[in-house]
């Protein structure tokens, strides 16, 4: 569903990724781990359409879409639920849904955010609700049904747990799965690894803006992704 090849992203002169290989199948959620700075936030921004990739292919269904901007990659079915959440805190939670499905028509949206309702049942409690009085799951999850809102046939996730009390981090990782279950490419950069490898199916580690590990969550060998992960995270303080 998608693959990304060899994607290459500069600030300026910094080479933030050089080389990341991904890939997110339907009904599967890759997990993708990596030290901080390692280029995991450059990488979904880039494929989202964000930030223009100097190299790589991103095919979404065997096209591709590689330097397309966010609304065409919205439009072909890939969506972001970016770092921090975003919502707009002071729409209430229905208004923050239907900006999420603003492509389509007022009873195809109506269709959809009764579906969201039904996954969330929390969102249609506060759905007249500001988004910005939800408490940070809560945010997490209309950040999710946001992003459902669209109809994407892959999501990309970053961080969805960051900040959150523990209990809120399972309760999250158990949607991530449900959304995936539910037909859905998901592809979820997490730094909780034991969280995230619960509920992966794939897992690609990424040091220094390159893909350097991808296999199945069941062979992510615990010592091994921590040993390169604190290895990278060693060198970096070096
Ligand atoms: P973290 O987990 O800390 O968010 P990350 O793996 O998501 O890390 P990125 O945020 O993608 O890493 O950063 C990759 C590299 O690009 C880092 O060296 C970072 O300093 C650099 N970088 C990120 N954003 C910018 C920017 N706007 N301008 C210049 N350099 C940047």
């Amino acid at each position: 569903m998608l693959e990304v090849t060899d994607l290459n992203v500069s600030y300026g002169a910094v080479n933030a990724v050089q080389g990341v290989a991904l890939r997110a199948d339907t009904g599967k959620v890759t997990l993708v781990l990596g030290a901080n700075g390692a280029g995991k936030t450059t990488s979904l921004r880039a494929i989202a359409g964000y930030h223009k990739p100097k190299s790589g292919s991103v095919l979404v269904d065997g096209v591709d879409l590689a330097g397309r901007r966010a609304h065409t990659m919205v439009r072909n079915k890939l969506v972001l639920v970016p770092e921090g959440r975003r919502v707009f805190s002071t729409l209430t939670v229905e208004e923050n849904l239907r900006i999420g499905g603003y492509r389509a028509s007022r009873g195809a949206a109506d269709a959809t955010i009764a579906e969201v309702y039904e996954q969330f049942p929390i969102l249609a409690d506060r759905k007249d609700s500001q988004a910005g009085l939800l408490s940070g799951g809560e945010q997490q999850m209309l950040a999710f049904g946001r992003a459902l809102m669209s109809q994407p046939k892959v999501i990309l996730m970053d961080e969805p747990s960051m900040g959150l009390a523990p209990t809120m981090v399972d309760s999250v990782m158990t949607k991530v799965r449900e959304i995936a279950d539910g037909g859905i490419a998901v592809l979820i950069v997490e730094q909780n690894a034991d969280a995230g490898i619960r509920i992966a199916d794939d897992v690609a580690v990424i040091t220094r803006g390159k893909t350097v590990w991808n296999g199945a969550a069941a062979d992510a060998d615990k010592a091994a992704v921590h040993a390169v992960l604190g290895e990278s995270a060693f060198d970096e303080n070096a």
